[in-house]
């Protein structure tokens, strides 16, 4: 019982932006959320492919950020979304 560990689980809102010049919010950076509804890790896996592609099929770095962006915004702040809604009707956040 010495060992355990407690860290605070955060919830963020959406966030408008997750890139700026040549850095990128991926994962729990750019959209943590609470556990209710799972999909953190597999989420942030998501992101990661997308990335991927996104840098190998756009004409340069810029193009690569901005359609991440536009693809993967909508996706996570829907996770987040229906993440915080059930957490609030168990009475969890
Ligand atoms: C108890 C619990 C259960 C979960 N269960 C699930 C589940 O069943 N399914 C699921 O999909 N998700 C689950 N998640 C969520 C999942 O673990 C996270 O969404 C995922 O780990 C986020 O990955 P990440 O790489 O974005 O961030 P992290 O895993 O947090 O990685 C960030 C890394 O950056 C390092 N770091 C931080 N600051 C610095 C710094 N200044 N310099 C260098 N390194 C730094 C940290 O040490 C860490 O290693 C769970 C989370 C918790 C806490």
């Amino acid at each position: 019982m010495e060992n355990i560990v407690c860290r605070f689980s955060y919830d963020i809102d959406p966030l408008p932006k997750i890139y700026d010049g040549r850095v990128i919010l991926i994962g729990d950076a750019a959209h943590a959320k609470s556990s209710t509804r799972a999909r953190g890790m597999t989420s942030g896996w998501e992101d990661g492919l997308c990335l991927a592609q996104h840098l190998r099929d756009s004409a340069n770095i810029a193009e690569a950020l901005e359609n991440f962006q536009a693809e993967r915004l909508p996706i996570v702040h829907e996770y987040q979304r229906t993440s915080r809604e059930m957490s609030l009707k168990i009475g969890r956040r």
